[in-house]
């Protein structure tokens, strides 16, 4: 069971397979292994992983992803993201692989990161930055840094995720304190909401898997994933929608709800008034 692997000990062959190796990952959630599959480890997670990024990623080609003016080129190329986030996922429970684990980790980082450089607000940059460009730099370096460390201790890369969550949700507080629009408030109490009986899930298959062995019960990793896919759908069309108002106010945008605005969990998209040509600046 790999920790971490040396330089050294990296071009060894026996070692790089066994980085691929079925288990080889310290990470095992409550669902019984192999209860359903011989070949695949976690049945549900890994079924219930691949439906809901599939659904997030046809859910973002509809909302961003038409060829319009009004995107820029990273923003057209993010929209790509969930999928190899999704195989990557579905690849780790499928196998709890370490390499799946890493895969399914750094692709989250590294979507996490491009968010950031892409949609932060400009409020909210330290002072010493001046420009979006100055702070994607940062980002970015952050982000490889991140990367790098991620191989010392791999059991801590899952807290270290969340708590990219909670930075957030904090910088979204921020944002909400100013904000007088009902339609824009409740998106972000349905995005908070939603991850917060995400995480509850998240954590209570972590550290309560006895109990929910005695009631035959092991599939809350899989509820995580769908409410939180849920919750990045709400949260992005939120942040996007932020976005579009403080740096692009004359393409008016507005929030609407899918099928009905009256729905509560229906779902958000933002719909652009404006005509006019509206590339963002940078
Ligand atoms: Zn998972």
């Amino acid at each position: 069971r790999p920790l971490s692997f040396s330089p050294t000990g990296f071009y060894s062959s026996e070692k790089m397979t066994g980085l691929f190796a079925y288990e080889s990952s310290d990470l095992d959630w409550c669902e019984d292994n192999y209860r359903h599959s011989e070949h695949i480890v976690e049945y549900f997670n890994t079924v219930k992983m691949y439906l809901s990024e599939t659904t997030l990623q046809l859910l973002w080609t509809i909302l961003y992803g038409h060829n319009d003016d009004r995107y820029s080129g990273q923003e057209r190329g993010i929209n790509v993201c969930p999928l190899p986030t999704g195989l990557f996922s579905a690849y780790f429970h499928m196998t709890l692989s370490f390499m799946g684990q890493m895969l399914d980790e750094l692709s989250i980082l590294w979507v996490l990161g491009l968010c950031y450089g892409l949609w932060f607000p400009r409020r909210l940059f330290p002072s010493f930055i001046k420009d979006r460009t100055t702070f994607s730099r940062l980002v970015m370096m952050i982000t490889v840094v991140t990367t790098l460390c991620s191989f010392v201790k791999p059991t801590a890369n899952a807290y270290l995720l969340n708590c990219f969550a909670l930075h957030i949700i904090y910088s979204l507080g921020l944002e909400m304190r100013t904000c007088t629009d009902p339609k824009v408030l409740r998106l972000c109490w349905s995005a908070v909401g939603l991850w917060v009986l995400a995480i509850s899930c998240w954590i209570s298959d972590r550290f309560g898997c006895s109990f929910w062995q005695k009631l035959n019960f092991c599939y809350l990793h899989g509820i995580w994933h769908i409410l939180i896919v849920m919750a990045v759908a709400y949260a992005s069309t939120l942040i996007a929608y932020l976005d579009a108002n403080y740096e692009i106010p004359y393409s008016l945008p507005s929030l609407q709800y899918w099928p009905n605005d009256n729905w509560v969990l229906g779902l958000p998209y933002i719909v652009l008034k404006g005509t006019t040509k509206t590339h963002k600046r940078f």
